[in-house]
């Protein structure tokens, strides 16, 4: 594990670090074998989990300079930012010795089995069971949207461990292995033409009870983590960057060559704060190429556009000196999340008016990008008419716009709750549709 401590300039500091051990030659295995071993895969983590103790701003500057330096950056997905976090949260040592590790140095990848076919903003009404079998879990039900799911090696998996209890007290948090013969995954294909997100069947699948994270039955605990840390990385305050390279056994990237997969692209999944704001200047480029830059409608939106990602980027500083103080914004994380559902809407509505009637066309497989490009001889033109596609995602991953405002409303305004006359009633007595 690292020995590192927090410094005062990071991105000197994993400069002078990349200087020394930077080699093209790694595979990638062993690229981020040393990168994650010394603290700089996922820098948000304390030193005692496989990081550094950096503030989010700090490890998206990190990330940028790795990506500057020419390096590879540090393994991607959602291990990195949802199970790392909520493992050293809620983890033994022994857990995050067994789980982070293997996720800073990019050996396993990590998918999120939350929601379900009739439980997502409603995620306590989930119906997955989990039953105890001595030292193991059986796992039966289904869950949706499981991104990534077809190259993850581990799941996070919440489950209903006790009926009985009441519908959030009874839940436990857990990871499970994906490549056993009883979990099922099949990709659903999306309007974007990929299939990022999958249905998984799970029929007698098995759960060590040592992979139980956190407290047996208070999994909502370790899940709200998940969550916060799925708000906070994804809305416009940034998140730490990482490769494009897909982490896990499943992909079978670790043992190429490190140095063939720089790549300055962004990762395509699940945007950032930042690539968010790239994209705002690459739309201004755009318009000025297309001649549509003195459109009075289109130079408001693209204002309209700065402004937000200003907003975002200021919150986020606002948020850093906040929190070094020791203190906190109430529902800061919720905020942001609601300002890149504006962004990416406003981002799609501009980007197709620009475009004009070509917007229309948009290519579902490279041969047809090909043939896209080649006639109309706008490379752009796919990429904006993909993110427009896959601009209402954001809106409703991690937590809907709806969620997130009553969230805001209920705990950072003090307004009053929503109605909850299942809270203190046992799951297995709540009625539920036939
Ligand atoms: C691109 C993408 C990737 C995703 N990846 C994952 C993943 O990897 N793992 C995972 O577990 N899940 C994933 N999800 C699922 C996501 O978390 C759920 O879609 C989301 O929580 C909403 O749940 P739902 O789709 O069941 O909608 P519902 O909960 O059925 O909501 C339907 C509508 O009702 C509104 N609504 C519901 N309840 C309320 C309320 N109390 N007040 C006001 N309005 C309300 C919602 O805002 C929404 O408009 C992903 C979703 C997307 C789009």
């Amino acid at each position: 594990m690292t020995t590192a401590t927090t410094v005062a300039d990071p991105v000197t500091a994993v400069r002078e670090w990349l200087d020394e051990n930077w080699d093209p030659d790694l595979t990638v295995a062993e690229w981020w074998e040393r990168l994650g071993l010394a603290g700089w895969s996922a820098p948000t983590l304390p030193s005692e989990s496989y990081g550094r103790g950096l503030s989010r701003s700090d490890a998206v500057a990190v990330a940028r300079a790795i990506t500057e330096y020419g390096a590879l950056n540090a393994p991607a997905g959602l291990g990195l930012l949802l199970a790392a976090p909520t493992i050293t949260t809620h983890g033994t040592r022994e857990q995050i010795d067994h789980y982070v590790r293997d996720i800073v140095t990019g050996r396993k990848a990590w998918c999120q089995l939350f929601s379900e076919p009739g439980a997502g903003s409603d995620l306590a009404g989930l119906t997955t069971r989990a039953d105890r079998d001595g030292d193991e879990w059986i796992i039966n039900g289904q869950k949706v949207w499981t991104s990534l799911g077809l190259t993850a090696d581990l799941g996070m998996l919440i489950a209903r461990t006790s009926p009985d209890a009441p519908k959030h007290k009874g839940i436990s948090w857990m990871a499970i292995d994906m490549r056993q013969p009883q979990v099922e995954i099949v990709p659903l294909i999306e309007m974007t033409g990929h299939a990022m997100f999958n249905e998984v069947f799970m029929t007698d699948a098995r759960v060590p009870h040592d992979a139980v994270i956190g407290e047996l039955n208070n999994g909502w605990a370790a899940a709200n983590t998940t969550l916060q840390n799925e708000r906070a990385g994804l809305g416009a305050g940034g998140a730490a960057g990482g490769a494009s390279v897909t982490p896990g056994t499943v992909a079978g990237q670790l043992e190429r060559r490190a140095g063939d997969l720089v790549s300055p692209a962004e990762s395509t999944q699940r945007p950032t704060g930042a690539a968010v704001r790239r994209r705002g200047s690459m739309l201004n480029d755009f318009a000025r190429g297309a001649g549509k830059n003195a459109d009075p409608t289109i130079r408001q939106d693209l204002v309209r556009l700065h402004i937000l990602n200003e907003i975002g980027r200021l919150n986020g500083m606002r948020a850093k000196d906040v929190r070094a103080g020791g203190g906190d914004i109430p529902g800061i994380a919720n905020i942001s999340k609601l300002l890149m559902s504006d962004v990416v809407r406003l981002s799609r509505d501009v980007g197709l008016r620009i475009l004009g009637p070509s917007g229309t066309l948009h290519a579902y497989t490279d041969d047809q990008r090909e043939s896209l490009n080649e006639a109309t001889g706008n490379p752009l033109l796919g990429m904006i008419t993909g993110q427009a596609l896959y601009a209402q995602a954001p809106p409703i991953y991690g937590g809907t716009d709806q969620i997130q405002r009553n969230i805001i409303g209920e705990r950072a305004l003090g307004l009053p709750r929503e109605p909850g006359p299942d809270k203190n009633v046992p799951f297995s007595e709540l009625p539920k549709n036939a």
